[in-house]
């Protein structure tokens, strides 16, 4: 694949389960990019809220959890031998812990509130301060780069997310149901769209990518034709 070595900011925004991670994982090793996973923050002070009993129902102590957030503290590895980005929450951990459905189901509760997205933008930004890198998320060409050089909306129909997912889910060991993960799906694409602060939308400049039917080369290579656009 020919590729110009001008650094460039790419934002991949998009519903929920539609390969986002997969093709910015995709295309941060082909370019030798940072790859950011913003949704993994989002995931990991839910984990924190989950493991200090901050939610209670569709509540979560908000009062609590203002007071503790500052001993939440997160940050990404890169494993180069099996390729795996690996998600900390203080001292231990979590990437397994944070893709668990009970993480999922409470995620869009805690990822609503003001000074989460605060605390979390800031962190973004100033890991992507530099360029050359590839975040993907919901609000990241929107609100964390708006002046991303390349910003992609990614969308596939719910029937085809919630399949994948389904099946990420099981080779994972996770013990859930097609209806359970489609319809967890549809719930939070439905919470991040509809929140006050930084909801999920297509930013003015953005490219759509429908992956209903793309192999994951297709949609790598349509990307990366893209780079080469914006960096010519
Ligand atoms: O991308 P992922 O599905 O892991 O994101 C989990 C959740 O985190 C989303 O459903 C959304 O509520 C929240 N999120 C967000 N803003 C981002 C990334 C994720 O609100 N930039």
């Amino acid at each position: 694949m020919e590729i110009s070595t001008k650094k460039i900011t790419i934002a991949i925004d998009g519903h929920s389960s539609c390969g986002k991670s997969t093709v910015a994982k995709d295309v941060a090793k082909e370019l030798g990019y940072t790859y950011i996973d913003s949704g993994a923050m989002y995931r990991t002070v839910t984990l924190f809220c989950i493991q200090n009993h901050l939610i209670q129902g569709d509540t979560v102590d908000e009062h609590k959890l203002r007071a503790l957030m500052d001993s939440i503290h997160i940050h990404f590895t890169f494993n180069a031998n099996t390729e795996h980005y690996i998600t900390w929450l203080n001292h231990q951990v979590v990437e397994e812990k944070i893709r668990t459905i009970e993480v999922s189901d409470q995620v869009s509760l805690v990822s609503k509130i003001g000074f989460v997205r605060e605390k979390m933008v800031k962190l973004q930004q100033e890991l992507g301060k530099d360029g050359g890198i590839v975040m993907d998320g919901r609000d990241i060409g929107t609100v964390v780069f708006p002046d991303a050089e390349l910003k992609i909306f990614m969308t596939a129909s719910s029937e085809v997310r919630a399949q994948r997912r389904y099946a990420e889910l099981l080779s994972g060991g996770h013990k859930v149901t097609l209806l359970e993960v489609k319809e967890n799906i549809e719930k939070r694409d439905f919470i991040d769209a509809n929140r006050e602060i930084a909801p999920l939308r297509q930013a003015d400049d953005a490219v759509v990518l429908d992956n209903s039917y793309l192999t994951k080369e297709e949609q790598l290579q349509k990307i990366i034709d893209l780079v080469n656009e914006r960096t010519k």
